[in-house]
């Protein structure tokens, strides 16, 4: 049995600690109060009114067998509900047309956070935890929090953040990480008195040609019991070069531009939130499930390997906890 350090509980980081923790000893470090990543959700009230917005991923789908099994037990539970949402391609002139699906898309319910959360459940993590630094002590591997604070002890180290933070812990991985490209995005997240403001007619907008990249009726998820609520989540290619951009400004574009393309007036909304994600997306990715040091002990995974995909998140954890576990 052998002593790892996760840093990341968002959907790779818990996918490989819930693998391991069966044979190893495992402790996983997550910086944020909750576990979830970029699979999150915001909850926000106002006058007595809940809102609950998915800012990150807003839907999911299942295409390999190993993530199907996977979440098979999620989906009997409700935890896992198909979105019968009716998508549509808004184009930047304002017109639209259907945008058929070709296979079921999926949440977790009550909201996004909770699939990370019910597969986290029996794992040891320590929450509020940032790692800063990793060192080679005489007894293994030690990691340095925010506050200096040492947790000594690890035969083995796993980052499962996104490939720049990786890459500054892990100064080895650096040049392999280098191809790597993440790309920024903005979400808007607006709540509404009621429904009376969403769109009569459909769930979930691809837009294209716009600042904005897609609009999905939240509240219209399976589960919701919170208020009526939209997310707006900014275009990659448009947000990436903005992202250190002042977010008000930014926030005025994403409004005027609903505005413009749905006829949704941001300023009725009750409650208004926004968000900056530094490493949202994947451009190009890694081209393999996982980084690992030659020696076996440092290792790095994440959606970025793959796709940036809720999916490729899982197959990053799975394949490396396949990769320890054949020794
Ligand atoms: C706006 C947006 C929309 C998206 N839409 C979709 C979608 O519709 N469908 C889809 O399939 N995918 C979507 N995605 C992508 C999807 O969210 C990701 O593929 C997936 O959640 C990545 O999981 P992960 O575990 O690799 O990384 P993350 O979820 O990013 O997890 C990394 C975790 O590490 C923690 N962390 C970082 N640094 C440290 C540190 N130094 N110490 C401790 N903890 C640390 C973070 O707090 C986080 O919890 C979207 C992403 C974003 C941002």
């Amino acid at each position: 049995m052998a002593r790892w350090a996760i840093i990341g509980s968002g959907l790779a980081g818990v996918t490989l600690a819930s693998r391991l923790a069966p044979f190893h000893e495992v402790v996983v470090f997550e910086k944020s109060h909750g576990s979830a990543g970029r699979m999150s959700t915001r909850r926000r009230s106002v006058d007595d009114q809940d809102f609950a917005f998915d800012h990150g991923a807003q839907y999911f789908t299942i295409k390999g067998s190993g993530f199907q099994a996977a979440i098979q037990p999620y989906l009997d539970q409700g935890v896992v509900q198909p979105w019968a949402a009716r998508f549509i391609t808004l184009h930047g002139d304002g017109s639209s047309e259907d945008r058929p699906l070709p296979s079921p898309v999926y949440v977790a319910c009550p909201s996004m956070t909770a699939l990370v959360k019910a597969m986290a459940e029996g794992l040891t993590i320590h929450h509020q935890v940032e790692i800063k630094r990793l060192d080679r002590g005489d007894h293994g591997w030690q990691l340095t929090d925010q506050h200096g604070e040492i947790h000594g002890g690890f035969d083995g180290v796993v980052t499962a953040i996104p490939a720049p933070q990786a890459s500054n812990l892990l100064p080895m991985a650096a040049t392999d990480l280098a191809p790597v490209k993440m790309l920024g995005c903005f979400t808007l997240m607006l709540g509404f008195e009621d429904d009376s403001v969403l769109p009569p007619d459909w769930q979930a907008a691809r837009v294209e040609d716009s600042p904005i990249g897609f609009i999905a009726v939240n509240s219209s998820k399976p589960g919701r019991n919170s208020g009526a609520s939209l997310v707006v989540q900014a275009n990659n290619d448009w947000a990436d070069p903005r992202v250190d951009d002042d977010p008000e400004a930014i926030e005025a574009i994403l409004r005027g531009e609903l505005h413009r393309l749905t006829g949704i007036d941001a300023d009725v909304a009750c409650l208004s939130s926004f968000h900056r994600w530094r490493y949202g997306a994947t451009r190009t990715p890694l081209g393999q499930p996982f980084w690992r040091s030659p020696e076996g002990d440092l290792a790095a995974i994440g959606d970025w390997c793959i796709k940036g995909r809720v999916e490729a998140a899982f197959e990053s954890g799975k394949a490396l906890a396949e990769a320890i576990l054949k020794g």
